[in-house]
């Protein structure tokens, strides 16, 4: 198999194995939280990520660059915002809240736009100690009024024009909301009854406001999950979360403070936030913030005009731009990108290797959840990459396989190659530490002191994780287990498949047949041939007990908004079942 050899770069992280490995040994959580503690003891985000540079050298530097649209000539327009701004709209955001009556343990949630409001809402928040709750600004009116109504929000930050469109007529909907502040998208005032104008309040308020008494333990986020395999979970999180937030950028995304960032993910996604928001700013370096759509030609500029030197993003938008074609990536070019992740789905091994061969950089693929809150398992830029692996876990995380006995215990399996259910031992601060509402729920997600994550996984003799599928999605054919991911990853290898998904299909005889549903890159069209070339390919790859015995073809796969394809949904209508939940599934789908 082939192995991509580290980059040299000037690296944070341990530029080998063993030293890394060292470094993982005496690696210890309480000494990353107490260079991140508040002077007079506590800790909050907020405090981490604007306030401690205030007034130094970090204050001056842009924090934020909101690009907008792209000129005649080519150029996309820009907005910076710096450190000390960043933290004085923060500050005056804490104050707005303060005056509404708005505090500790309430819950405010955001629906907005990549605006700088979002921004200074979310960091002005977490100062006061309220609990924030980010959505996608595209989900309809009652994903929303659900969300709010399940967290009890007291309090909305959204635009006039989403207001007026979603919000409005679920106001009943949600009896807990006292305050709607809005932001009007054209800058001018708003008066729409039942609302207030944010911007009035902003510029009102005093720029002084101390941080509100925060610890480690008390609530400061909300994530709901992607929903791809059912009904979205509410995940909590605390403050603490931010020694992961910091100690993952550190290691898995080698952020240095001459960095600038760009993290492709809405923050209405947990990646949005810890990854779009906290983590750099953490790390004083400059964020990109494109609000927005995919597009391939804008992706490319972004990356070129904006000289971004790491970039995060999700394998379906890499397999978009593969999909595009390589002449393009070659019109836009990037001396100063160094470093590529991905996380949210499988990154197939081809998407690494094209990484490699027509971005000129390989992809770093990372594994982590809503629930933990930061990323556990990555291929890191110190060591060799195996495309198709997760990687590694991180300093400070203990990641293992466990096998489920029959009386509902665990053990952990110590043979490499062997399948199991992916575990993480308690004890990252960035765990999260309740289901909204549903403690049974949260409480069967552990056995001892491990947290099983619902994902089944191997791990090689090197120590680097495979994954193999959802727990909920392997597809048991004929005594076989047979994880949907290697499928998937065979039928990509063909020049004509774009995307792939499989299934598994109820089959009197053999328990499930495994079907695949493919789109196909430019220049291909399916037919009988193609469709037999791709069975034959798949079989001759995987042998008959785990190829598909059916391919069709998808114009497109149904995706949530988070980027994961939502096999459930592929099942459900395939076998012509109800849909189930389907308020995370991104339009067009
Ligand atoms: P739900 O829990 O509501 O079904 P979800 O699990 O998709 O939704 P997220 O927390 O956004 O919600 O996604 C985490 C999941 O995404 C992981 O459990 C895993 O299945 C998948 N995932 C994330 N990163 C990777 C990766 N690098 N490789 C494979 N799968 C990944
Ligand atoms: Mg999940």
């Amino acid at each position: 198999m082939e192995v991509i050899r580290k980059t040299e770069v000037d690296l944070r992280v341990p530029p080998n194995f063993d030293d890394y490995v060292a470094t993982r040994e005496s690696f210890s959580w309480a000494r990353m939280a107490d260079g991140l503690a508040m002077p007079g003891g506590g800790c909050n985000i907020a405090y981490c990520a604007v306030d401690r540079y205030v007034g130094g050298p970090t204050g001056t530097k842009t924090a934020l660059r909101f690009l907008g649209d792209t000129g005649p000539d080519g150029n996309i327009t820009a907005r910076d915002v710096s450190y000390d701004e960043l933290a004085t709209l923060a500050r005056r955001f804490t104050n707005v809240l303060r005056r509404l009556g708005i505090g500790k343990g309430d819950t405010m949630f955001v629906v907005s736009p990549r605006i700088p409001e979002l921004y200074a809402g979310v960091l002005g928040a977490l100062r006061n100690g309220t609990v924030v709750s980010p959505l996608f600004s595209a989900f309809g009116p009652e994903p929303i009024a659900m969300r709010v109504q399940l967290g009890g929000g007291s309090v909305l930050l959204t635009t006039s024009s989403l207001y007026r469109r979603k919000i409005a007529k679920m106001r009943e909907e949600m009896p807990t909301l006292r305050h709607v502040l809005l932001v009007d998208e054209s800058g001018a005032p708003t008066d729409i009854p039942g609302t207030e104008d944010l911007r009035a309040l902003m510029a009102d308020a005093s720029d002084d406001a101390e941080i509100t008494e925060t610890t480690a333990d008390d609530p400061a986020l909300l994530h709901f999950t992607s929903g791809t395999t059912g009904t979205p979970k509410g995940a909590v999180h605390v403050h603490g979360a931010v020694t992961t937030h910091y100690t993952t950028g550190l290691y898995a995304l080698d952020l240095h403070p001459d960095d600038t960032f760009w993290c492709t993910a809405d923050p209405g996604w947990v990646t949005g936030t810890s990854y779009g928001i906290i983590a750099p700013l953490l790390h004083g370096v400059t964020s990109i913030i494109d609000p927005a759509d995919f597009d391939a030609e804008r992706w490319y500029r972004i990356l070129e005009q904006q000289d971004v030197s790491v970039w995060y993003t999700a394998p379906t938008a890499i397999r978009m731009l593969m999909k595009a074609g390589g002449e393009l990536a070659h019109k836009f070019p990037r001396p100063q990108l160094r470093f590529i992740a991905s996380v949210g789905e499988p990154l197939n091994p081809e998407a690494v290797i094209w990484g490699r061969d027509v971005l000129g950089l390989p992809i770093h693929d990372n594994w982590w959840q809503t629930e933990t809150g930061g990323i556990m398992i990555a291929n890191t830029p110190a060591f060799d990459i195996k495309p198709g692996s997760m990687g590694r876990p991180l300093p400070g995380i203990d990641a293992v396989l466990v096998r489920h006995n029959p009386d509902h215990s665990v053990t952990v399996i110590d043979t490499p190659g062997e399948e199991g259910e992916l575990a993480l031992r308690v004890g990252w601060p960035s765990m999260f530490r309740a289901y909204l509402n549903n403690e049974e729920r949260y409480r069967k997600c552990f056995v001892d002191d491990l947290y099983l994550s619902g994902d089944l996984a191997k791990r090689d003799e090197d120590g680097y994780f495979w994954f193999v599928g959802r727990a909920d999605d392997v597809i048991k054919s004929a005594g076989h287990l047979i994880g949907p991911f290697e499928v998937e990853n065979v039928l990509m290898e063909h020049p004509a498949v774009a995307e792939a998904a499989v299934i598994g299909k109820p089959d009197p005889i053999v328990g499930e047949v495994v079907k695949a549903f493919v789109t196909l890159r430019r220049g291909y069209e399916f037919d009988d041939k193609l469709r037999r070339e791709l069975l034959g390919h798949a079989r001759k790859k995987l042998g008959a007990a785990v190829a598909p015995k059916e391919i069709d073809y998808a114009a497109h796969l149904p995706h949530t908004r988070s980027g994961k394809i939502m096999r459930r949904l592929l099942k459900a209508r395939e076998l012509g079942l109800p849909e189930g939940d389907i308020s995370t599934l991104e339009s067009g789908s």
